[in-house]
């Protein structure tokens, strides 16, 4: 009989991270909570005690857990957010509630797991109706401990990803975007997860951080893949074959290569201008997520930050960052990028990026929730005055610009600019120092804004379209979502309209566009955004040297005549096809990488 375990096999994802890695598996089974039902079968009456003993042994590392983690945050934090903690100890201590569980696993035979997830289940269930919205969300706290209580029980801590001991690849059912932040570049040669979309903010950072991934991977690979089989992740396309053979490996060592010399070769034009061949420029920035993310931007040739998404700031904190430590980091960043521009996003939580420090909590439609400019006008005044305090005094160290998330409404962006004025007012009357002139803008994002671009483009500096969110809510799709996944298309022609009327209203309005959405990142589309006439396209960095090369050959007015088609056509396929169609004119090396997903 053939040893199947053994064999080559081909697992299809979807391409979230361009790059080839081989190397040794390290499985994640668990699903990132564990807050999930056990088995209900008995257990023996002769077992109750240590199945008893098994649960305080699990609440007794559960408490520790929670004080340490108290102790790390205390450290330089305000005693508000601390607190969340002392509120977190007091599940693990609520005798009433110890008391059900313990009853139920002598009264019935139930494992523990099983027991405490029914009693807290229960708890949960009646605070989740309270019509009180602050009882109401204590119902998230209760089951971030009961997760963790339900981890110690069953012994599926997850390894520390940040901690790695050697190189790996990562396969785990899902890594939110705040675990891929902490994911030690380094130590992870690449990642594949079942969850997510090319689109979801765990695909961006991969991107960011050039680490090879693939989403969505088949569900098989937890049965059948063991920690330490060899396994080549291939980011371009989207699969990951395990254990290859000898031929296989070869023919990825040599892809490997071949793409290492290609992106060496785009490095060396990364001081060329990024101009048209009759001589129209679209400028090239970078999308960062951290501030060590400029060194790449640097390298393939940037001309300025498009958008630092400054959530991760605040997601890989174990406290809210103070006014000191941001105009510090925006300081650094700004005199860094020595003169040019450097656009930052105020923060943008909500939808898939969940952090409870700041107050978003899983709502029912996250997406559509209280995300991004909605909580810094409203539940969180307090964290935006922050942050604004912390930018205009930045101002004064370079070419620093304000860009407000999410915008749906002229009212939102009139209401941050009386923010704005009110946090001036407030630096004039304490004599700190800051830019009086800084440049803001929005993100236009949402078909709300898009469709009011006349009206927004009046009130602001610059525009920067994010089709990420902009197809999402075009076309009704979770971005995050896989099952989904195939209804999201760039190239379609509403996106394309939507984009166009955005260019040409800003243009009547003579303020700055640019567009930063993945779209910019691949240069399957760059025809159809350089004939959209955009001033600039802000991408991952990694994506920098492959567009530039087909600006420099292509000719505007074919650009033009692409988009004009592409408009017109009825499907997103028939769009991307003309762009293809022109790519493959000017640039058949860069094409067959942009069809192979880079
Ligand atoms: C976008 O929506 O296109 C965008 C750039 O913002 P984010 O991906 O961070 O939502
Ligand atoms: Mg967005």
């Amino acid at each position: 009989m053939t040893d199947t375990s053994t064999q080559e096999k081909v697992y299809h994802g979807i391409a979230a991270s361009p790059g080839i890695a081989i190397g040794r598996v390290l499985l994640i089974k668990e699903h990132n909570t564990s807050f999930t039902e056990s088995s209900d079968a008995p257990i023996k009456p002769e077992q109750v005690d240590a199945e008893v003993q098994r649960f305080n042994i699990a609440l007794d590392k559960t408490r520790e857990e929670l004080l340490d983690l108290q102790r790390r945050i205390q450290k330089d934090l305000d005693t508000r957010d601390a607190s969340i903690f002392d509120a977190h100890l007091l599940i693990v201590d609520d005798q009433m509630l110890l008391n059900e569980v313990e009853d139920m696993v002598k009264s019935q035979l139930k494992s523990a797991d099983y027991a405490f997830y029914k009693v807290i289940g229960r708890y949960i269930a009646a605070i989740s109706v309270m019509p009180d919205k602050y009882i109401k969300e204590r119902a998230a706290d209760i089951k971030d401990v009961a997760s963790r209580v339900l981890s110690n029980l069953r012994n599926t801590n997850r390894p520390a990803l940040d901690h790695l001991r050697q190189q790996q690849v990562v396969i785990a059912r899902d890594l939110t975007p705040s675990d891929t932040a902490l994911l030690d570049r380094d130590k992870v040669q690449a990642f594949a997860i079942e969850s997510g979309s090319n689109t979801s903010h765990t695909a961006i950072l991969a991107r960011s951080m050039q680490i090879p991934a693939v989403v969505g991977i088949s569900a098989d690979v937890f049965t059948e893949l063991h920690n330490n089989d060899e396994v080549i992740v291939d980011g371009f396309i989207g699969t990951i074959i395990a254990n290859p053979t000898e031929k296989t490996r070869e023919v990825y060592q040599l892809k490997a290569e071949e793409e290492g010399r290609f992106y060496i070769d785009l490095i060396r034009e990364s001081r060329l201008r990024p101009e048209t061949v009759d001589g129209f420029t679209v400028q090239l920035a970078s999308n960062i997520e951290s501030i060590s993310d400029i060194q790449a931007a640097k390298k393939f040739g940037t001309s300025g930050v498009g958008l630092f998404r400054t959530e991760y700031m605040y997601m890989n904190s174990q406290h809210l960052p103070t006014e000191e430590e941001q105009f510090a980091a925006y300081k650094k960043l700004a005199l860094e990028m020595n003169g040019e521009p450097v656009v930052v996003r105020t923060l943008d939580v909500g939808g898939d990026k969940l952090d409870r420090k700041v107050g978003a909590y899983a709502e029912q439609n996250p997406f559509l929730g209280l995300r991004a400019i909605r909580l810094c006008l409203h539940e969180r005044r307090d964290i935006f005055r922050t942050q604004l305090r912390a930018l205009l005094r930045a101002g004064k160290f370079g070419n620093l610009k304000i860009m407000f998330p999410m915008i749906s409404c002229v009212e939102e962006v009139m209401e941050a600019h009386e923010f704005i004025h009110d946090v001036k007012e407030e630096l004039l009357s304490e004599k700190i120092d800051f830019a009086d002139n800084i440049d803001t803008g929005i993100m236009i994002e949402t078909p709300a804004a898009a469709l009011m671009a006349d009206q927004l483009a009046q009130l602001v500096d610059f525009f920067s379209i994010g089709t990420n969110d902009l197809i999402q809510y075009t076309m009704a799709i979770d971005r995050s979502n896989e099952r989904v996944a195939y209804l999201y298309h760039p190239s379609h022609p509403v996106i394309l309209k939507q984009i166009k009327h955005v260019v040409e209203a800003a243009k009547r309005n003579r303020i700055w566009v640019s567009l930063c959405g993945q779209m910019a990142s691949n240069p399957k589309y760059t025809p159809l955004l350089v004939g959209l006439g955009l001033h600039e396209l802000s991408m991952s960095p990694i994506s920098l040297g492959a567009v530039r090369r087909i600006i420099r050959k292509l000719r505007m007015h074919d650009a033009e005549v692409a988009v004009e088609e592409a408009i017109k056509c009825s499907t997103a396929e028939e769009a991307l096809e003309i762009s293809l169609n022109l790519l493959r004119k000017i640039s058949p090396e860069v094409t067959n990488l942009a069809l192979r997903g880079l």
